[in-house]
């Protein structure tokens, strides 16, 4: 910990008015600052809590004044405010880091390009499954700083860790690290450089001692190329190889990978193996992650609206070996789809559902017979009826980010949800 009696906290949603929250029990003056708008839920929460706050802008003179900055994950650090406040000499710490101060049973990090949620909410499952008590935080839902304003610390917590959760720690330690993979995302907030990206993720292994545990995917490159690197020699445990000797209710091979680790993960906290199959049998696919939804005239209709990336997609098209429609597209971030053309021998059509489609449909023209585009959900699933026949999989995979269409990619997954209902 460093010590301090004042904090300003930079941004505030779910992570910011955590650290705000923890902040006033913890310090004596907490200051609340946003760019933008609060939405309506956070701001009530630090009203009713006499936290003083400003939006749509940032005080700098305010700020500085401040013993430590809390810098929310989702303030890039190009922004204005961080790199004034950087240059005024101000220690910015993450709000990962700010709990970590205030914590000291164990903790799980989980982080990856792909696979965080899922493999998180499992190793949860599991453990809790098992009979032990186990707090889930982080980028899965409640803030890491939230979730320790509850009286009673849990023995473990298991943290989904995104990249910006990652950046700026200093002492924050995970017992057990997972890094599941490093493939391109989100390179506009790493100066597009994928070595600034996966240095960032590496930083899960920070701080742990030979005490500690670091799991990773051996066959992932930019892993392999950096995991010597890290410091404090914690226990090495690579995972790789074969991916396809598991069953499970989870679709896709990668699945089975996320599954290895969590089952390593539940070993090391000392479960046996039967209890742990015992939990697995009761997991059932995460919400918009390659999830069942239901079977219309014996074609199934796949809901993969949080395949945000291309590696996301090449996995679900990957594991399925039925003919498919694919419904994909969205605000493209950079993509490169020539990752996928192994895969389009199954696919038996193409329909994009975003604003500008343009890019995904040249890079399918040639490869895939039927290219049709789409504005409106309930059009987009209609039609995939229309071409799917027995045994055929509908599959919203899209490769994209949601926001042209839709608030974010829940509000995608729910439409898809209910134009299949409407189908029915
Ligand atoms: P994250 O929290 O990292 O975004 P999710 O569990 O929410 O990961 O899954 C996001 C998308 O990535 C889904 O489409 C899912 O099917 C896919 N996915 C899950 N695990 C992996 C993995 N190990 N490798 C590649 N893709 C994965």
């Amino acid at each position: 910990m460093i010590e301090h009696t004042s904090i300003a906290v930079l941004g505030a949603k779910e992570s910011g008015v955590g650290a705000a929250l923890l902040g006033k029990l913890k310090a004596k003056e907490v200051f609340v600052s946003d760019f933008g708008k609060i939405p309506d839920d956070y701001k009530n929460e630090l009203l009713e809590n006499n936290i003083p706050f400003e939006e749509g802008g940032h005080s700098f003179d305010i700020l500085v004044k401040q013993d430590i900055i809390i810098k929310s994950p989702g303030v890039p650090e190009k922004a204005g405010i961080v790199k004034q406040l950087r240059a005024a000499g101000k220690t910015i710490v993450s709000e990962i880091e700010y709990g970590a101060w205030f914590y000291s049973a164990k903790v799980i990090a989980i982080t990856g390009s792909n696979g965080k949620t899922t493999t998180t909410m499992l190793v949860h499952h599991i453990l809790t499954e098992s009979g032990l008590q186990v707090g889930l935080a982080g980028n899965v839902g409640t803030s890491f700083c939230k979730y320790l304003l509850k009286e009673e610390q849990d023995p473990v917590v298991v943290l989904e860790l995104s990249s910006f959760q990652l950046d700026d720690i200093h002492q924050f330690k995970a017992d057990v690290a997972l890094l599941l993979n490093i493939t391109p995302d989100h390179l506009d907030r790493y100066e597009y450089s994928l070595d600034k990206y996966a240095d960032s993720k590496l930083r899960v292994f920070e701080n742990q001692t030979v005490k500690d545990e670091a799991i990773f995917n051996e066959d992932d490159p930019l892993i392999a190329a950096r995991i010597e690197r890290i410091q404090g020699e914690p226990s090495r445990i690579p995972f790789g190889g074969d991916w396809d000797d598991l069953n499970s209710n989870l679709k896709g091979k990668h699945n089975v990978f996320n599954i290895r680790c969590a089952v390593r993960i539940a070993e090391l906290m000392g479960l046996k193996r039967d209890q742990i199959q015992d939990a697995l049998k009761s997991f059932k696919a995460v919400k918009h992650r390659l999830e069942t939804v239901a079977f219309v005239d014996e074609v199934e209709y796949v809901n993969d609206s949080k395949a945000t990336n291309v590696d996301a997609v090449k996995y679900a098209l990957g594991g399925i070996e039925k003919p498919i429609v694919w419904i994909a597209g969205g605000t493209d971030k950079g993509n490169d789809y020539a990752e996928l053309y192994a895969e389009v021998g199954k696919i038996k059509a193409l329909l994009c559902l975003g604003v500008d489609n343009e890019k995904l449909k040249t890079s399918f023209t040639d490869k895939i017979t039927i290219i049709e585009e789409y504005q409106d959900t309930t059009k987009v699933v209609k039609r995939a009826s229309e071409i799917a026949t027995s045994g055929d999989i509908v599959l919203l995979s899209p490769a994209c980010a949601s926001f042209d269409l839709f608030k974010n990619y829940m509000d995608r997954g729910e439409q898809f949800e209910k134009a299949v209902f409407e189908l029915i």
